[in-house]
């Protein structure tokens, strides 16, 4: 599936300002897959389907975690959380992408996931420094993606799982998973 394809199944799935959120996700995607030597074209799609199921109602997407044997747990934490795995499951179902690498990204962008493959970890940081992205600390990720994409990867889920506590919100097992093995394999 070539961009052009991929952009316009996406583009009916989201908003206008979900879609320019995703172009900026892309563009980020590609150049670090460049720097960091990722497979380009993987790095574009899995960022252009990363949001896919943005939109879609609670009720389905509760529907689908149960049908299809996803994690349970995802029910009692916030919503937002279940686009990433849901997404994931529609992308191959309903766009018919089989990649798992690119599913696995997509699946994994909101949380992260304790082992996480480069292209995982490119999705995610560029879904946190794409230049739409306004929230403060951002530029200092963006720098950090330049010299060391793990370090940007730990500012991004500091800043989230912070932002989370000051909000008194839940922190899902899978971000702390996420974090605790980046910071334990950079010892
Ligand atoms: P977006 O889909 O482009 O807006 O970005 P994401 O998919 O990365 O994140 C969606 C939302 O999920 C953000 O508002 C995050 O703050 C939130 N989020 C990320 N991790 C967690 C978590 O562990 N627990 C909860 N409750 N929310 C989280
Ligand atoms: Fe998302
Ligand atoms: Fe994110
Ligand atoms: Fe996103």
């Amino acid at each position: 599936m070539n961009r052009h394809e991929a952009l316009e199944i996406v583009k009916k799935q989201l908003t206008e300002h979900r879609y320019e959120h995703t172009i900026g996700v892309m563009e980020t995607a590609i150049e670090l897959a460049r720097r960091y030597g990722e497979d380009e074209k993987k790095a574009e799609l899995a960022a252009i389907f990363h949001d896919y199921a943005k939109f879609r109602p609670k009720e389905e997407m509760k529907q689908i975690i149960l049908e299809q044997n996803m994690p349970k747990d995802l029910l009692s934490y916030h919503s937002e959380l279940w686009h990433a795995p849901v997404g994931a499951y529609l992308v191959r179902t309903e766009v018919g992408i089989e990649d798992e690498e690119i599913l696995n990204a997509i699946r994994y962008h909101t949380s992260g996931r304790a082992e996480m493959t480069l292209l995982d970890k490119i999705v995610y940081v560029a879904d946190y420094i794409e230049p739409g992205r306004i929230f403060p600390g951002v530029d200092e990720v963006r720098e950090l993606a330049r010299k060391d994409l793990d370090q940007a990867l730990i500012r991004a889920l500091q800043n989230t799982i912070q932002f989370l506590l000051k909000k008194n919100q839940p922190i899902y097992p899978d971000t702390i998973y996420t974090y605790n093995a980046l910071i334990i394999n950079k010892k």
